[in-house]
């Protein structure tokens, strides 16, 4: 089978692998569609540092069960995965924090994910409930959003709110997030300099789509008297995104640095204008295995809408391309088509 290997820092390469051999208490998923998330890219350019390569990347996939070493999973089940395999048993584990497990295993980081034809889901992970079945009306399209979606629905639990939000970025985080802010109810600005993305964001709803000149910013501080409640920085944090985070949140707003940053990349805080700006500063990352639960049912109930945010298909022997146009954020979101 083909599969995109991350070999090291700067190489991705397309290798021809044997079919994944299956051991008692396994199962083999064929994947269908397998999502180029933001971590690959910052995983394969060295800005972060939890994968272990070599190592087929990719966690964001939707399959089908094609052989089962087990009697509660069938051939023919329509399934995505849980990525973060843990022990199930420790403190963590038990508090539904599984990516603070000593034992975490990242499917796509440290064990072979979903930018191949097949994967294989090994006992421990199907045994611990990490494989996630879906009814067949699912569309793939859909699935591969569970575990981003579920990010986000992570972080909007643990985000302080009040009336109105500035997501920063309109990319497939950025407009989940997005979607989500407005069924809560919140007046949601995106701020994006792209006007492919801020078109996607309008077109989802959002309040205003705003590029990010001086201008535009001056205008939302304007209508927000003084600045909005929530900032989620929903792109790369470096230094620009984070200036720009703390120039439009308000006095005691609070700012979630979601996305994920350049290597080395530090916040420096004057404490004293920090204690009387009042500013909640916090990070949200990943999913938990409730958040994971809750992407399922909003799918389910078909809630939100994924179809404006795929936007491009590659097979897996154009993976290289795919990074490529994900990195120079043309469309939205690209993604991995097995044949
Ligand atoms: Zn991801
Ligand atoms: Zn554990």
């Amino acid at each position: 089978m083909k599969a995109a290997v991350f070999e090291q820092t700067g190489k991705l390469s397309i290798q021809d692998k044997p079919i994944p051999n299956l051991a008692s208490g396994d199962v083999l998923i064929k994947v269908d569609l397998c999502g180029v998330c933001a971590s690959d890219l910052a995983a394969l350019h060295g800005d972060v540092t939890d994968y272990s390569p070599p190592v087929v990347m990719g966690h964001e996939l939707a399959g089908i069960v094609v052989d089962s070493r087990r009697s509660d999973v069938k051939v023919g089940e329509k399934v995505t995965v849980n990525p973060m395999l843990s022990c199930g048993t420790c403190e963590y584990c038990r508090a539904d924090l599984d990516k603070y497990c000593e034992e975490i295993e990242g499917i796509g980081h440290d064990i072979d994910g979903g930018y191949a034809e097949y994967i294989r889901m090994p006992k421990h992970g199907v045994d611990t409930e990490k494989l996630i079945s879906v009814p067949d009306a699912i569309p793939a399209e859909d699935l591969l959003f569970l575990e981003p979606l579920g990010c986000c629905l992570n972080a909007m639990r643990e985000t302080m709110f009040d009336k109105s939000v500035a997501i920063l970025g309109a990319g497939p985080i950025g407009l989940l997030f997005a979607q989500l802010t407005k069924k809560k109810g919140l007046q949601t600005f995106v701020l994006e300099p792209l006007v492919h993305r801020r078109d996607a964001a309008e077109k989802l709803g959002v309040d205003a789509a705003i590029d990010i000149t001086e201008k535009s910013i001056g205008e939302m501080i304007e209508t927000t008297s003084g600045g909005v409640d929530t900032v989620i920085s929903a792109t790369t944090n470096n230094m620009r995104a984070i200036d720009l985070a703390f120039k439009v949140v308000r006095r005691g707003g609070c700012i979630n640095f979601f996305g994920l940053a350049p290597a080395g990349q530090e916040i420096r805080v004057n404490l004293e204008h920090f204690h009387y700006m009042g500013h909640k500063l916090m990070a949200s990352w990943a999913f938990s295995r409730w958040s994971l639960n809750e992407s399922r049912r909003l799918l389910l109930d078909h809630e939100l809408q994924f179809t404006p945010l795929l936007t491009d298909r590659y097979p897996i022997e154009k993976a290289v391309e795919a990074f490529e146009n994900a990195r120079n954020r043309r469309g939205v979101k690209s993604v991995l088509a097995g044949p």
